[in-house]
């Protein structure tokens, strides 16, 4: 089933969260819903706060669907290592409308569960190591504008506040 996005400003997105202790039914319907609500977007990436759920997971495929190895659930995940950077364009299903230039590491290795509860590393690069870098920032409660500066940030920040009082946003 779909789930409901939260959009930039609610708490949630802005908090860390909590490691998953078991994977029990419950986990897995709702990494079923995450990947659903992410292909529905459609998107790369989705962590469990944007479904309004403050637990260290995410879902990820860099092909949307396109490649079904490409599909990687992320539990309890930490980073391994990161190297090197890269600047590219950037969005968030929890900011519709927005992107901007964010410099990540070029390369990160992961280490977490699948969703079998099977601990495995995934050394990436370029899109995906982004992707990555993208979803473990959600579960620490930052988001892609949390990492730019000055007017580009403040230029943001005030759209996303004139929507809001408009009641076009959220
Ligand atoms: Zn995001």
């Amino acid at each position: 089933m779909r789930r409901p996005i939260v959009k930039y400003g609610s708490r949630i997105l802005q908090r860390a969260t909590e490691p998953v202790d078991a994977i029990t039914p419950e986990i897995q319907t709702l990494i079923d819903d995450m990947i659903e609500t992410m292909y529905a977007a459609p998107g790369i990436g989705l962590a469990a706060p944007q479904v309004d759920v403050a637990l260290r997971l995410f879902v990820v495929d860099i092909s949307v669907g396109r490649r079904p190895q490409d599909l990687m659930v992320f539990i309890n995940p930490e980073f391994v290592a990161r190297e090197g950077m890269q600047l590219e364009e950037e969005g968030c299903l929890s900011l519709p409308g927005f992107t901007a230039t964010v410099a990540r590491p070029i390369k990160a290795t992961l280490k977490g569960q699948d969703r079998h509860g099977v601990e495995r590393i995934v050394d990436a690069e370029g899109l995906l190591a982004r992707a990555f870098q993208h979803e473990m920032d959600h579960l620490d409660g930052t988001l892609f504008v949390d990492r730019l500066r000055g007017i580009k940030r403040d230029v943001i920040v005030r759209r996303i506040h004139k929507l809001t009082r408009s009641g076009e946003w959220g």
